[in-house]
């Protein structure tokens, strides 16, 4: 097989795009304070890309002009789809579907938004931009800032460094709920109070207990305090942080350089030999997130 490399985005795609955007302006978004998260992006000096809000009617038309791209990996089938940034498109995507509507119901729309955060804030802000081709008719994009989703690296198409990406990604949206919450009162509020940085203890199924601060936290549909994966894995690089001051820097860097990225491996090491490489393998997932968080608080505690 022979691989090409394009820096240039392929026409399909910029058509693709262009088509997204001019059915779902941004100006037509309902229920997300748009202006506050564009910005807070703005405020931390992060690049501003294009996005959509989606709710479940406008699939058809989504699955329509995207074809056969496969650009959500089959997650618009799925129940649990938040959000989702692609990075073929250079455009971020929330969705109101799946746990979204319980938890914006609970906690309010700050919910929302903060996802939007997530995608925009924090994947959105990857500066690789190298598409890479087979058959010059699809195109990957195989690093996403922290995160490598090189498919011709292991056959299997499994993820590097997923649990940094979203950490990274996390942090953002963490961010943006410390500075924008507190003064809407809202149920998240009432239930765990105004301050952001209160430890709630959760127990995850095979990691333990754990300790996470209230800005990562949801209310579920019973209105219980809840986590997702990508809240442990922003908590866990959040310490790391504090730990070693000169790593929150690198982590905005690697997201556009390859040496700031083998820098960031070397500080995240000097930590703890080896850790660098253990929280960048492994799936996506609670228990693997929890046990990556669970390590971290042991070696910076
Ligand atoms: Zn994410």
């Amino acid at each position: 097989m022979k691989f090409e490399h394009s820096n240039e985005m392929p026409p399909d795609y910029e058509r693709m795009k262009n088509e997204i955007l001019a059915e779902f302006p941004k100006e037509k978004i309902t229920g997300v304070d748009t202006k506050t998260v564009e910005d807070f992006i703005i405020g931390q000096g992060l690049p501003l890309k294009e996005y959509a809000v989606l709710s479940e009617e406008d699939l058809p038309k989504i699955r329509d002009i995207i074809g056969d791209s496969n650009f959500f990996h089959g997650m618009l089938e799925g129940e649990k789809f938040a959000g989702s940034y692609i990075p073929e498109l250079q455009m971020a995507f929330v969705y109101r579907r799946g746990i979204v509507p319980l938890a914006t119901e609970t906690t309010g729309n700050i919910f929302l938004e903060g996802l939007l955060v997530h995608e925009l804030g924090g994947h959105a802000t990857s500066g690789y931009n190298d598409f890479v081709t087979t058959d010059k008719k699809h195109f990957d994009v195989p690093r996403l800032g922290l995160c490598i989703t090189n498919h011709q690296k292991n056959n299997e198409g499994t993820m590097e460094g997923l649990m940094l990406e979203e950490g990274w990604a996390d942090m953002q949206y963490a961010e943006y709920v410390k500075t924008s919450r507190p003064e809407k009162k809202d149920s998240l509020v009432r239930e765990l109070g105004a301050d952001m940085e209160k430890l709630i203890p959760f127990t995850i199924p095979e990691v333990g207990t754990i300790e996470v601060p209230v800005k990562y936290i949801y209310l579920d549909e019973e209105y219980s305090p809840n986590v997702r994966a990508t809240s442990l894995a922003g908590y866990a690089l959040e310490l790391l942080c504090k730990k070693n001051p000169k790593i929150k820097p690198l982590l905005f860097e690697a997201r556009n350089s390859v040496q700031a990225l083998r820098d960031l491996a070397k500080e995240i090491d000097a930590i703890r030999p080896g850790l660098y490489e253990e929280l960048q393998s492994g799936e996506y997932s609670i228990k693997s997130f929890g046990k990556k968080l669970k390590e971290v608080m042991d070696v910076c505690g």
